[in-house]
Parts: structure tokens; sequence; C-alpha cells
């Protein structure tokens, strides 16, 4: 069997080797210097005001959450096509996801379907940028400000994307984002917390550090020998060695991104005049991520054979996946809320017609052509 060319993978260079390196041998593994660097970068090339670093894409969104000090019964919008991490945050808190569905096209959430589930316990709207295109902000900002909602973006998928020439990072309230191996790019495991408002950038400081109220960098310069906790945290630190690769890392993102544009540009070419299968779409008001590759089934008839295709195409060395099953669809969601199917009847119908296909910086063009001639090979098998 062939190598299997994964749907994501990371990219590490020897200089981001180099860095790591280097930490490991420097005084502060962790809570030093090279968290406040990386920190810092990553405010200047989102140009967010306030950015901190966390342990991963989940303590980033459940930093987030704490930060809205829900009350019992407070609900918070999410939609239903995302990783289950996005509502498990809001569960955290003790507060209530309400899931929205998405739209059809882009598998973004649908603003008209967010502002029918608001609702008088309202307190915030979560967008993800599905796939690594930035969701309907614009949309979404008019609802929340009528309501005065808060809104948050899940933006694990679009680290490095624009909406509207602004940075994903300070289009919506809070932004959380993850750095996890399959993303754009990774720290191993990581995340982080971008906002323009220094109250929420302090409280994410805390939460992320057992609640306490200052750093031992602080301490030390005040010469204080006591500390204190006012409020719950978690230990959601992040270490020097991981934001090393961050530092390392940060400096390719544009250009890897670029390169994800460009495999897309040949994907998206190479199914136009495809039987069978088409490329979701892409709006011109904002830079795509290219996180994931998703490509939909057309008919009828290719979806209800959608599993086979995706084993014949693991077979074949092509990783193929699914992203991903309706979070209000999963046993422990219908549990919580009840519901179930009909609840999101788009999310519902549109993820058995999706598959996301090889896409990654170090895709090279001849893997690429071979993925190419898998799918079309397969899918024509059901046409
Ligand atoms: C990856 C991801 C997360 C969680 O990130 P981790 O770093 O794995 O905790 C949350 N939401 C979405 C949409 C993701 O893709």
């Amino acid at each position: 069997m062939a190598k299997t060319l994964p749907y994501a993978t990371q990219s590490i260079e020897l200089d981001d080797i180099d860095a790591v390196v280097r930490t490991l041998k420097s005084r502060w593994l962790t809570t030093g210097p090279v968290v406040q660097e990386f920190e810092s970068r990553v405010a200047s090339f989102l140009k967010a005001d306030f950015s901190v670093a966390v342990s991963n894409g989940t303590a980033a969104l459940h930093s987030i959450m704490a930060a809205l000090d829900l009350q019992e019964g407070d609900e918070v919008i999410v939609p239903t096509l995302t990783f289950v991490s996005t509502a498990n945050a809001v569960v955290f808190v003790g507060g209530t996801p309400v899931f929205a569905d998405v739209n059809g096209d882009t598998l973004l959430i649908d603003p008209d379907d967010v502002q029918k589930k608001v609702g008088p316990r309202t307190r915030a709207v979560v967008a993800m940028d599905y796939g690594g295109q930035p969701a309907d902000y614009a949309e979404l900002r008019k609802i929340c400000e009528v309501h005065e909602l808060v809104l948050i973006g899940d933006s694990c998928h679009a680290f490095g994307a624009d909406y509207r020439d602004e940075k994903i990072g300070t289009v919506a309230d809070l932004t959380a984002f993850s750095f996890h191996p399959t993303k754009p790019i990774t720290t191993g495991e990581g995340g982080l917390v971008a906002t323009n408002r220094r109250t929420y950038a302090n409280f994410v400081q805390r939460f992320r550090n057992h609640g306490i109220t200052s750093t031992h960098q602080e301490r030390e310069k005040q010469g204080q020998t006591s500390y204190e906790m006012n409020e719950l945290g978690y230990n959601y630190r992040i270490t020097d060695i991981q934001c090393a690769l961050g530092i390392s890392q940060l400096t390719k993102t544009e250009a890897w991104i670029r390169r994800r544009q460009e495999i897309a540009n040949v994907y998206s070419q190479e199914f136009l005049d495809t039987d069978g299968i088409e490329p979701l779409s892409s709006k011109i008001d904002r830079s795509h991520a290219y996180h994931l590759y998703v490509i939909k089934l057309t008919s009828d008839r290719l979806s209800a054979n959608r599993d086979n295709i995706i084993r014949q195409l693991r077979e074949s060395g092509v990783g193929a996946n699914v992203h991903y099953p309706p979070v209000h669809l999963q046993p422990f969601y219908v549990r919580l809320l009840g519901g179930g199917q009909g609840r999101c009847p788009i999310a519902e119908s549109e993820v058995k017609r999706i598959i996301s296909i090889p896409m990654y910086s170090s895709l090279s063009q001849s893997d690429q052509a071979k993925v190419i001639q898998q799918i079309k090979k397969i899918v024509a098998r059901y046409c």
C-alpha cells in the first residue's frame, strides 16, 4: 500500500528545531520570557491589543467562556458543525449551548438561524471559521449589537486569515486559536486568546494561572513574598519550549497560507468540471487560511456512498476525513439538551456529502496530483 497522505499535518523545519533546542538549554522552560515574546509577536501579527497564550485551543475557549461570567441558564449560540470543544467550553462554565445551523454553501454558522435562536437568556454567539474561511462577522456583529451579545471567534482553523482586510483575531470581541499540529501553525499543543479589551486579557492571564492575581515576575519585581487568589482558575499555562516553536512557525505563517491557497486553487480548478463533486464556496471579501479542503458530493447516489468513497480513498493512500459529526447529535448533547435529528437540518444533510482531503503546506505537486487522480477515479465509480 502507498504511504498515506494525511488530511492535515504539521511542517517542522530545521530552524524550528533549533529554536526549541535553544530554549531547552535556557533558564526558563515555562512562564519565562519566550512565552511573553510569543504573545507580543502574535499580537503584532494580528494587530490585536492583547494576546494570551494557553495550553491548547480548548483552554482558550474555556478561558473565554469563563471571562463572560455566565449565570446558570445563560445561553451561548454555537454552530453545530464544529469540533465538540466549541460547545463543551460553554458547558464547562455552567452555560447552555444552543446549536445554530450552517449555511449550505460555506458550512459557516448561518446568521439567520442565529437570529432565530436568540432568546432572553442569550449572552454570546460563537462564530467558527470553518476550514479556515472567516465566518460572516458583519451579519453576526449586527445581531450581537442589537441584543447586546458578546461575539466570540472560535478561529482554531483560521490563524492568519483576514476578514475585510482585518486579521482574524480582532474581528470578534474575543478570539480563540489552536496550535495543534493539524492547525495552520503549531506549538505541539497550544492555544491563544486574542482581544482588544484589557479586562478580558487580564482575566485570561489569571485564569490560566490558577486564578492567582500576579505572576512570579511581578512578585519578584515588587519584592512580594505572597500572592492572592480571588477566583478559581486552572493550570492552562503553555511552556517556553512550545512558544519557541510558535515564534519560529509564526514567521512562516503567510508563506504557508499562500501555499495552501495555491493547493486549493489547483483542487478547485480540477473539480470544477469533475462530475459529482464541487468545492465549498469561498467568499471574496475574506482570505481563507485553508486549514481544511472540503469537497461536496453533489448527487444523492454519491452521498449514499460517501463512507465507501472515504474507505476506498484511505485504501489508496488518501487520508480522507469528515469534519464534523454535528455536535447537537452527539449522545452527550442529546442527553443534556434533548432534541436531536431535525434541529439543524442543513448541517444534518450537508455533513453526509462532505469529505476533507489532504491539505497542508508541504503537500507536493506530485502528491496532490495523486490525490486528484484517486478522487476522480473513485468518485466516477458511483456517478
Ligand atoms: C482544534 C479545534 C479546537 C480545540 O483545539 P485544541 O487545541 O485541540 O484543544 C476547538 N475548536 C475547533 C473548531 C478546532 O478545530
